[in-house]
């Protein structure tokens, strides 16, 4: 027999593809997202504590209570919002199983779900598996722009979800609060819920502000917003995550996630619960964290060929080789880890129908000395080119 695949055009993601490659090759990988450096060690103690006390059983379906409230106050605080711990946040195994639970939730067979290009990888065939049909606006590089407008004309009968993604990997821009206003006023009429990724929500340059759907009160009530403490805390291999979504959408993603994943690790919840109580600043020094990274590494790159895109937030960077050559992005980032050493990840895996475009994403996540070892690299290979 033949096994029928549900996803037959679906192959393995870009950052394993790139990640794999790196190891393969002995290059230096600035391609996946994750941080090289440590946690900090009263996080790792504070996980070592809760393992001593016996918290080594299932954790609450819908996440440890004191999780979910740490997670209300810093929402609390961030954004001036009140949020019901008991009602309306629920952990996960990281954003990305919010991601899933909140599609297979909101979207059902025949469906339509409007999606931006270029997407995260893990959107499409969640609505594909829920028998949706993905929707997908291209944001035109290098300003990746929005145009309500046509996003107006994508809007059918069969809409039921819209994925927002904001601050935006890869593109890294950001989304403004009238943006949420243009969106919120074409789909006011509409059965349309809004599936929000946040999960770079401290990571804003520039003195910008994160405008999170939870702050905005029409929105707020239609939208699943997801967050990341992999991404918060440097911790991406623990994958915990969390959705906030009113009581009756936050009904039904539970109803998934109790035969998704169940419940998450629970030492790590208490660990990160008492974290945060301890510091509940911990988090605010993230985006001047990465943006000296940011500038490092943009520093390092000036005068080669490889030129670097405004960035206003997420943990990476975009450069433009185009002075460098033509070849398509995929051809170009294999040249780089075969010749440079150096791997990255290219953006048209996240385009239905990529434009003609020669960009590649950097992760900023890594300790100063791998950036600039990074960008040492990229100089040398620019100047053989
Ligand atoms: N979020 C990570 C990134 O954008 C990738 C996670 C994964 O490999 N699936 O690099």
């Amino acid at each position: 027999m033949r096994f029928r695949s549900k996803l037959p055009d679906v192959g393995t993601t870009i950052f394993t593809v790139m990640s794999r490659r790196a190891a393969d090759e002995g290059a230096l990988n600035v391609g996946q997202g994750f941080p090289d450096y440590p946690i900090d060690p009263r996080l790792a103690g504070f996980v070592q504590q809760a393992i001593d006390e016996g918290r080594n059983q299932y954790a609450p379906m819908e996440g440890v209570g004191e999780l979910r409230e740490v997670i209300a106050r810093k929402l609390a605080a961030s954004y001036a919002i009140s949020v019901d711990p008991e009602s309306e946040v629920t952990v996960t195994c990281g954003a990305t199983e919010s991601i899933y639970d909140a599609i297979q939730a909101a979207v059902g067979a025949g469906d339509e779900a409007i999606v931006f290009d270029p997407a995260y990888d893990a959107y499409e065939p969640a609505i594909r598996l829920a028998g949706g049909r993905c929707v997908r606006i291209p944001l035109r590089p290098p300003e990746f722009a929005y145009d309500w407008a046509e996003v107006g004309r994508a809007l059918g009968d069969r809409t039921r979800l819209l994925i927002l993604n904001s601050p935006h990997n890869p593109s890294c821009t950001a989304i403004d609060p009238a943006e949420l206003d243009a969106l919120a006023a074409l789909i006011r009429d509409r059965p349309i819920t809004v599936l929000s990724d946040e999960v770079y929500e401290h990571v804003l340059f520039d003195g910008r502000r994160h405008a999170s759907v939870l702050a905005h009160p029409e929105l707020r009530e239609r939208s699943f917003a997801v967050f990341s403490f992999g991404k918060t805390l440097h911790a991406t291999g623990w994958r915990i995550g969390y959705c906030v979504a009113p009581p009756d959408l936050t009904r039904e993603l539970r109803k998934i996630h109790q035969f998704n994943a169940f419940s998450i690790a629970a030492p790590l919840q208490y660990a990160i619960a008492r974290y945060l109580r301890a510091d509940p600043q911990a988090v605010l020094g993230l985006g001047a964290f990465f943006e000296a990274k940011r500038d490092l590494l943009s520093a390092r790159l000036r005068g080669t060929g490889f030129r670097v895109l405004p960035a206003a937030g997420t943990y990476f960077q975009l450069v433009d080789y185009r002075d460098l050559g033509r070849d398509n992005d995929l051809v170009f980032a294999d040249r780089l880890i075969r010749e440079a050493k150096i791997a990255t990840i290219p953006l048209s895996p996240f385009y239905a129908e990529p434009p003609p475009m020669t960009l590649l994403r950097l992760c900023l996540a890594k300790r100063d000395e791998t950036l600039e070892a990074a960008a040492e690299r990229m100089r040398a290979f620019s100047a053989r080119a």
